[in-house]
């Protein structure tokens, strides 16, 4: 579900050319769409609204400051893995009482500057963290809400990368210290434990893997009688959507699944969502640079490159790549498959292979699901300036993000 639509043959986003506003802004180009991110995070809160529970946008996702400052006005907390993060979370003025804290590495400073912002909670990923928690709240004079990540050696059929609840990962702890955390609890005077926690991977496309750490989860709790004063229970992020034909689960029937479990728990529920909302509700665009042939192989290059979205070199993620021009689309001939390829010195560095798609130069292109994990995975490799970002209201442009500038890519070195 999205809207960006061709219409007189032109790709629009919602009611704006994407013509124009790359000719305003020039490429690569992030357009999201206001509308789409809304009504992702209102079906995901309709979906459990029997449970209210409280949603928390994960910001690694995407963490433009107007992107989370919508978010946050729509409802949502968030869910941070850094001082970055909560210094962003801070700026947009989210309540800390909607702020929780993942990251298998937080450091002593993170840990004190979340403490003294008195975030929610965090997430705990292990025994020696939480003993740190302790000590440095201690010192702030503090008692700090926690919950365990538990890892639950679930399958959560993803990329192997993006597998985070299996027992060979780094995230969480096993079950076997968790339970020594619940009987020892009272060596830990300074934190409140309140919680468990559990991110089992991301795009997630079916039920089956939530089900099955719920159900481990369940299990384990009744095994703790010391778990009995625990009152949340948050369930991560993760959720699939729609890159190619794949058929993910809707946020319905997640909650349909996963609901009957969860009031058994009978724990107030957080999520931790960031591809569902954002992932589809952004393009790239791209210019069309050269076409080339070599070997009898068909390359379209252009202005996009893997420093400005990784997901295609990192995962061999599929992405949907058309022509702004929708008539370009038809004079596609067929048997000539090309590679789309960006300008970075690397082999890996392309947006699509194999793709059937017809362009000149100087044409634009759209590559579809860029809004998760594309700008904030971006980089500065091969000095290439990260590229600007407008959010798109109706038929009103917002820039949201500029372009940097030579002058950005080099201001925090020092010449000696
Ligand atoms: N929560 C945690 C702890 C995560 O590590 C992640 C992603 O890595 C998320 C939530 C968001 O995942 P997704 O974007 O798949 O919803």
């Amino acid at each position: 579900m999205d809207y960006f639509k061709y219409k007189n043959s032109s790709l629009y986003c919602e009611g704006v050319s994407v013509k124009k506003i790359a000719k305003k802004y020039d490429t690569p180009l992030f357009i999201y769409s206001q509308k789409t991110i809304l009504e992702h995070f209102s079906k995901l809160k309709e979906a459990f609204s029997q449970i209210k529970p409280l949603i928390c946008y994960s910001v690694k996702a995407n963490s433009n400051l107007s992107i989370l400052k919508l978010l946050v006005k729509a409802g949502a907390g968030l869910d941070i893995v850094s001082g970055g993060e909560l210094y962003r979370a801070k700026k947009i003025k989210c309540h800390s009482e909607k702020i929780v804290y993942a990251s298998v590495g937080k450091t002593e400073e993170e840990i004190k500057e979340a403490i003294a912002e008195d975030i929610f909670m965090f997430n705990v990923e292990s025994t020696n963290e939480l003993k740190r928690i302790d000590k440095i709240a201690k010192k702030s004079g503090k008692k700090v809400r926690v919950s365990l990540r538990l890892n639950p050696d679930v399958e959560s059929k993803t990329h192997k990368y993006i597998t985070t609840g299996k027992k060979e990962t780094k995230f969480g702890i096993d079950k076997k210290s968790a339970r020594e955390i619940f009987l020892g609890a009272d060596k830990y005077k300074n934190v409140i434990i309140a919680g468990i926690h559990l991110h089992i991977g991301s795009q997630i496309t079916e039920s089956f893997p939530f089900i099955s750490a719920l159900k481990k989860t369940k299990e384990f709790l009744a095994a703790i009688p010391a778990s009995k004063n625990l009152e949340f229970l948050n369930i991560g992020g993760g959720l699939g959507i729609v890159y190619k034909d794949e058929q993910p689960q809707t946020a319905k029937e997640f909650a349909k699944n996963t609901l009957p479990l969860l009031k058994t728990i009978g724990l107030k529920v957080i999520l931790e969502p960031g591809r569902f909302i954002i992932g589809n509700a952004g393009i790239l665009v791209t210019k069309v640079l050269y076409n080339k042939e070599s070997y009898n192989k068909g390359f379209i290059v252009v202005d996009a490159a893997m420093n400005d979205f990784l997901r295609p070199s990192l995962y061999n993620a599929y992405h949907k790549i058309i022509t702004v021009d929708e008539n370009k689309n038809k004079l596609f001939q067929k048997n000539k498959l090309v590679d789309i390829v960006g300008p970075v010195c690397e082999s890996g560095d392309f947006l699509g292979k194999k793709r059937k798609i017809s362009a000149d130069e100087g044409d634009y292109l759209a590559v579809f699901g860029a809004g998760a994990y594309g700008t904030s995975m971006s980089s500065n490799y091969n000095s290439r300036r990260r590229a600007p970002e407008v959010l798109i209201n109706n038929k009103r442009c917002y820039r949201i993000k500029k372009r940097e500038s030579y002058q950005d890519l080099i201001k925090q070195e020092i010449i000696i």
